[in-house]
């Protein structure tokens, strides 16, 4: 299919579906996608979106998989579809549901008043697992609020699967390192000991996301600010901590694009996330000198092209892009994201 194929079947479908179809984009979609879309957020803010699809029965979601399941999780009664299945995310990927479970009967054998937290970026079978458990999901926007409220619930955090978004939100509540553990999957007892599990106040779940971590480096920050005196610079918290350290801020991509909404002209920022959304906020504002801190993109985000978004909407009657969660999964699932949105 050629790209004015897409284009002529996108359009076409959208104006035959009306308000009954609704497109939801993340940032880290290609402008190409972008054009098409009913609603662009972060993760936090596309999964307030699907928990408040009114009308729309058929929901596409531009983004990768996890993404998807939320959505269908939180919108039960829609059809939720996702161009490309196999559009998944390394981080999520790192924490299967068996190794968890393993690891979490280990942890409470040892350490009591422990509440797991999962970061959105994780499978609907993680987050039904902290659901069953009374935890959250956390996104990189709310973290910090969650991670409060999870500190009201219990001495300590079981926070998975996202190492530096752990460690950034706990040195952010003035929790010393040593009190900041790593659990490693690969290692029996996650390669730690039982006095220092005991007096841990959060466990970190050995993962990272690769486009992120470690990408972006001290050494960028200082690269950037050499080439170009007085720029700020702003990272994503998924970043590692020293880099979060060298930076002026780090933020979630809405909070990114905040800091962009408050610039004032001739004033210059780098950034350092996925490219695709620092070069649209580049391009959107060009009274600004916005600059990515290291040009990287996300594969899988990448994996969402126009042909098969038209495709997907050929096919929103049958099952070819559907996405679906099974039932008691999606039910503890539902109640983790519910905590959230409540928080
Ligand atoms: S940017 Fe990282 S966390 Fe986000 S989808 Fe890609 S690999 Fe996963």
């Amino acid at each position: 299919m050629t790209d004015s194929m897409a284009r002529e079947i996108i359009q076409r479908k959208k104006e035959e579906y009306g308000e009954s179809l609704i497109i939801l984009c993340h940032h880290y979609q290609s402008d190409d996608i972008i054009a098409y879309a009913d609603f662009i957020g972060d993760s936090l803010e596309l999964a307030r979106k699907a928990s408040r699809i009114g009308r729309a029965e058929h929901v596409v979601f531009c983004g990768v998989y996890f993404m998807a399941e939320s959505a269908a999780i939180l919108a039960p009664g829609k059809s939720v579809y996702i161009p490309d299945r196999d559009a998944g995310c390394p981080l999520a990927d790192m924490a299967p549901e068996g190794a968890v479970l393993k690891a979490w009967d280990a942890l409470k054998e040892i350490a009591d008043s422990v509440i797991p937290v999962s970061y959105v970026n994780s499978s609907a079978a993680i987050k039904a697992f902290c659901g069953r458990n009374s935890g959250t999901i956390c996104t990189s926007g709310n973290a910090l609020k969650v991670f409060e409220w999870a500190y009201s619930k219990a001495d300590r955090i079981f926070f998975l699967p996202d190492m530096n978004l752990g460690r950034n939100t706990a040195r952010g509540m003035g929790i010393p390192d040593d009190l900041i553990a790593l659990w490693d999957p690969e290692k029996d007892l996650g390669g730690l000991d039982e006095e220092t599990l005991m007096k841990a106040r959060i466990i970190l779940w050995k993962g990272w996301c690769p486009v992120h971590w470690p990408r972006f480096t001290p050494e960028d920050v200082s690269s950037v600010r050499a080439g170009c005196p007085g720029i700020r610079v702003i990272v994503h918290p998924e970043t590692d901590p020293r880099t979060v350290a060298a930076a002026d801020m780090s933020g979630s991509t809405a909070n990114i694009l905040n800091c962009v909404s408050r610039m004032s002209p001739g004033e210059s920022l780098a950034i350092g996330t996925e490219a695709n959304m620092v070069k649209r906020a580049a391009s959107a504002n060009p009274q600004l000198r916005i600059v990515p801190l290291k040009e990287v993109y996300c594969d899988d985000m990448a994996r969402i092209t126009m042909e098969k978004l038209a495709d997907t909407l050929l096919h929103l009657e049958d099952d070819t892009y559907r996405v679906s969660v099974p039932g008691d999964t999606a039910r503890h699932a539902f109640a983790a994201l519910a905590n959230m949105l409540k928080i």
